[in-house]
């Protein structure tokens, strides 16, 4: 797979080994080393070994060798001492969706009861009528079958 690293990434340096990281993983396409602030021990991050901004410039074999090493990397954190009674995949792709740096990463994170991380919906969220639903599935796939991805 061509590989690109941008001398401004951070993680490009650490995949560069020009920066200080934790190694968890390392293959041709992904790397995985510990997150320096961790929101419960064990979290790791994994991220495709050339640059890519955001997802929409993350490559298929890229991107499906994130979801397959990040599911190897879950299974190990279930064996391998750690507090680990659940795991959550996150992937903040953009500013809105809390992303901060600026290479496609998956979060992988060990998760307990209690451990204080969670996805917060605001009060009163509850099921928009399915009306909603179907019109925005109906967008949806007329945005795939406009890119060639679906028929
Ligand atoms: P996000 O907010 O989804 O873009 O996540 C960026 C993550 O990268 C945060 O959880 C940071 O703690 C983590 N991070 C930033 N710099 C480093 C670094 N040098 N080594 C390891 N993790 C880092
Ligand atoms: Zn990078």
């Amino acid at each position: 797979m061509p590989v690109t690293l941008d001398p401004e990434c951070i993680f490009c340096r650490i995949i560069a080994g020009q920066a200080e990281a934790s190694l968890v993983y390392r293959d041709d396409s992904t790397t995985a080393f510990m997150d320096i602030y961790p929101v419960t021990p064990g979290h790791v991050l994994l991220v495709p070994n050339s640059h890519a901004s955001d997802l929409g410039h993350l490559t298929d074999e890229y991107g499906s060798q994130l979801f397959i090493i990040g599911r190897r990397v879950a299974q190990s954190m279930r064996r391998c001492g750690l507090r680990c009674e659940g795991i959550n995949f996150f992937l903040a792709d953009g500013q809105a969706a809390g992303q901060t740096v600026f290479h496609v990463h998956l979060h992988i994170i060990p998760r307990y009861r209690g451990d204080g991380f969670g996805i917060h919906r605001k009060p009163g969220f509850g099921p928009p009528p399915r009306e909603e639903l179907q019109a925005i599935a109906e967008s949806l796939r007329g945005a795939l079958r406009q890119s060639g991805w679906a028929d």
